[in-house]
């Protein structure tokens, strides 16, 4: 994300463990004084560095609110010349929506869960983008594939959009653990170790789906070293024409970040941590060495399968072993969704090896 603007925006301050930047307002603008009245909330705390506001809404079925387009974009410049600290961003899906924003003084933009996941989208919306100074933040593919979303800001970057932003919005998977949309952390840690100098934006309303998750996730993120966060928020979030359940008003964004716990990186140096890691280092060797054990014994079990013409897959059986598994895993004080995950990844490792 270029960062070459008088106001805000996601420097590299941010890696100073500062206040991480917040980027806050509705998911979809639905009149000038909504606007206004979430802009003027939002205002008043200066840790709020820039305001969402979608202006184009990809809606999953038809017939919804899909956003009130170019009109919006004149209510956010009005609310930039009252606001000069703040700068304000939109989703793009098309082009055409970057022409727009760049007619209308729109300060960044970001590129949604289902326009990330598109080749061809990306790279027409990376060439409208090419010699702007808009600033630009990748959503995750809905898909959970690290590099559908690195190949997106590589399109960005070879457009020459310096900077881009990424905004982790969570996973479809097959179960979604209670989430609207999975966070499988895994992948933006794995995003940030391909690409070290990416700054990272979590954001928990489209994770969790639910105002009570809010809290939760953004800490979770602050704990994995995101750069930042981004939160719907909404005058009235019961009556939002989008995303209602998840949006939250000022007073609950500004109490969610009060309890925020900023923590930072350390040195490596705490004794005891050491200790604990040595501890961690012997046992994830044991779960190895356990797991080689298993794969041998499973492939035995292939032939022998094989030999009387058995199928590689036994329902019944199956069910036994994860039923068990869940029950003695909750036992030992194991999360029955990590012992189902893990056990079917096992399982599918296994049925691969017999194979
Ligand atoms: C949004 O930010 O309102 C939105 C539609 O996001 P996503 O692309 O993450 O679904
Ligand atoms: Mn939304």
């Amino acid at each position: 994300m270029h960062v070459n603007t008088t106001t805000t925006k996601m420097d590299n301050s941010l890696s100073l463990r500062n206040f991480p930047t917040v980027i806050a307002g509705p998911c979809s603008i639905e009149s000038p004084d909504q606007l206004h009245s979430i802009v003027k909330a939002l205002s008043v705390d200066n840790r709020i560095k820039m305001i969402r506001c979608g202006v184009w809404k990809p809606r999953t079925r038809p017939g919804g609110f899909e956003g009130l387009g170019e009109p919006a974009l004149q209510w956010i410049e009005k609310e930039k010349l009252r606001n000069p600290s703040l700068s304000f961003c939109c989703e793009v899906g098309r082009p055409e929506h970057v022409e727009l924003c760049l007619s209308h003084n729109i300060d960044a933009v970001w590129l949604g869960a289902r326009t990330t996941v598109n080749p061809f989208l990306v790279g027409e919306i990376a060439e409208a983008l090419s010699g702007s100074n808009l600033n630009v933040m990748v959503k995750n593919p809905i898909t959970p594939d690290v590099d559908l979303w690195i190949g997106a800001i590589e399109r960005l970057i070879h457009k020459g959009i310096s900077n881009p932003v990424a905004v982790h919005r969570g996973f479809s998977t097959f179960n979604n653990l209670g989430y609207r949309n999975n966070p499988l952390w895994e992948i933006p840690i794995e995003l940030k170790r391909r690409m070290p100098e990416l700054q990272l934006i979590c954001d928990p309303s489209h994770i969790g789906g639910r105002r009570d998750l809010i809290a939760p996730v953004s800490q979770m993120a602050l704990d994995l070293n995101f750069d930042g966060l981004m939160i719907e928020c909404h005058p009235n979030p019961d009556n939002a024409l989008t995303d209602s359940l998840q949006q939250i008003t000022p007073n609950q964004l500004f109490n969610i970040l009060n309890l925020l716990t900023i923590r930072h990186q350390g040195d490596g140096s705490l004794g005891d941590l050491q200790r604990l890691r040595d501890n961690l280092d012997v046992i994830d060797a044991d779960i190895l060495k356990l797991l080689s054990q298993r794969m041998m014994l499973s492939m035995e079990i292939g032939k022998l399968k094989k030999q009387h013409n058995l199928t590689t897959y036994q329902p019944q059986r199956w069910r036994e072993v994860l039923q068990k598994q869940i029950s003695e895993g909750a036992k030992l004080g194991l999360d029955p969704n990590f012992v189902k995950e893990l056990t079917e990844k096992i399982h599918a490792e296994s049925l691969r090896v017999q194979e």
